[in-house]
């Protein structure tokens, strides 16, 4: 089977290897640039905070979220990859009983599915870890988590797919053809394949748009930023602020700045608002007594769906899409990629909570926050 993925960051290039690796004859589209020692694509993922978990509640996506860590630590110490086990900590500040209400609920829900994650008080989470505590109402704990640097994870993949045999095409945009699947540059279709995945990122609606198929998508802008001093601590979600912090090579990494307006995907100001690095530097020293030297700030773009869960299937007959990730799309990428490929295959009939025909594509919606505690 020939099969096109365009767009190669973490989804698409999971997915390529996957299929690849399964005797498919794949050839990755991608408009950035490619060298396999440091450049992996021109979305997202190089962008990403590198966060991840398994903690949902709901089931497919413990189940998805599990997938994937347990091949994020399958690939690490190959192809420059490396998993950081590290435990990612969820903080609801005093005066927030609904926040601390639905964080035992939903913690409930992921017991349910076998998450190893705990509601703790919050004295004895300040005697694990070097955080203050003394302001929260509730605390939880979730176990099976780490970070990683996303670009090695993408640089890694194309590796693999490289060494499977994948094909590269890189430099410029390409669009689809559809019925029967195809590839186009400058609406000329260069090639015909027996199926194509689109996993163009925030740039996915723009492709779709372009042949006339109209999907529910919008991309929206959010921020994060690296630090100079030392961080020693866990992961911690501070629910209260919305604002995430992780360990990282250079100190600390922070992100959220969600800004929930739809925003253009060629043309976004992709250095970090002055606003989002003032919440950080309070929030980091509020939780962590973190003096914060920035030495890095810059935005990225994630992708809204009407129900917040993404769109992953086929469209129509031959043509796949993989997006709208609500800022979850790296830490599910080797399971997602992984389940699109079974799906083209025909080995899997796919997930229906995601599947993309949910929609009729002209839905109207407001642009949620990924992390939100509901
Ligand atoms: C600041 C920030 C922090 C984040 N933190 C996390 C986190 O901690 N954990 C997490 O899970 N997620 C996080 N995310 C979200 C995550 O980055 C995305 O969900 C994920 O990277 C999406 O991967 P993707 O492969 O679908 O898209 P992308 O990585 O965007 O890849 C799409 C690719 O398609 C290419 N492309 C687009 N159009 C075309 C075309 N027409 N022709 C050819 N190529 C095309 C693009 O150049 C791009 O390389 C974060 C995002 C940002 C911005």
């Amino acid at each position: 089977m020939r099969v096109a993925v365009v767009g190669g960051g973490a989804v698409g290039l999971t997915a390529a290897h996957d299929l690849a690796t399964r005797g498919c004859e794949v050839t990755v589209f991608e408009r950035g640039g490619y060298d396999p020692e440091s450049t992996p694509g021109d979305g997202s993922s190089a962008r990403a905070a590198g966060v991840l978990y398994d903690a949902y509640a709901e089931d497919i996506d413990a189940e998805i979220g599990g997938r994937a860590l347990e091949r994020f630590r399958e690939f690490s110490g190959e192809d420059g990859f490396e998993f950081r086990e590290c435990p990612y900590v969820i903080a609801v500040r005093d005066g927030n009983e609904t926040a601390a209400d639905a964080m035992a609920a939903s913690v409930d829900r992921m017991r349910v599915h076998g998450r190893e994650v705990s509601v703790v008080d919050p004295a004895e989470l300040g005697d694990r870890f070097p955080l203050r505590t003394d302001d929260l109402l509730a605390t939880a704990v979730a176990d099976n988590a780490g970070w990683t640097d996303p670009a090695g994870y993408v640089a890694a993949m194309a590796k693999k797919a490289e060494r499977e045999g994948v094909g590269f095409e890189t430099g410029r945009s390409v669009g689809v053809h559809v019925d029967p699947p195809g590839v186009a540059v400058d609406d000329v279709v260069t090639k015909r394949f027996d199926a194509v995945l689109v996993a163009a990122g925030a740039h996915t609606k723009r492709v779709f748009a372009e042949v006339g198929i109209s999907v529910p998508v919008k991309p929206y802008r959010v921020q994060a930023l690296t630090g100079r001093r030392a961080y020693d601590g866990p992961m911690v979600y501070d629910a209260t602020a919305g604002v995430y912090f992780r360990p990282h090579p250079t100190g600390v990494l922070a992100g959220d700045g969600t800004v929930p307006i739809e925003a253009d995907p060629d043309e976004w100001k992709r250095d970090a608002d002055d606003w989002f690095v003032d919440d950080i530097r309070t929030t980091l020293d509020d939780r962590a007594g973190y003096d914060l030297d920035v030495e890095r700030a810059w935005a990225g773009l994630c992708v809204a769906t009407p129900d917040g869960d993404p769109l992953l299937g086929e469209l129509s007959e031959g043509i796949f899409v993989a997006a709208g990730w609500q800022g979850h799309g790296f830490m599910r990428a080797p399971a997602t990629g992984e389940t699109i490929a079974e799906q083209m295959l025909g080995e899997t009939a796919g997930i229906s909570p995601f599947d993309p025909t949910r929609f009729s594509g002209d839905e109207e919606f407001e642009i949620r926050e990924g992390m939100a505690l509901e």
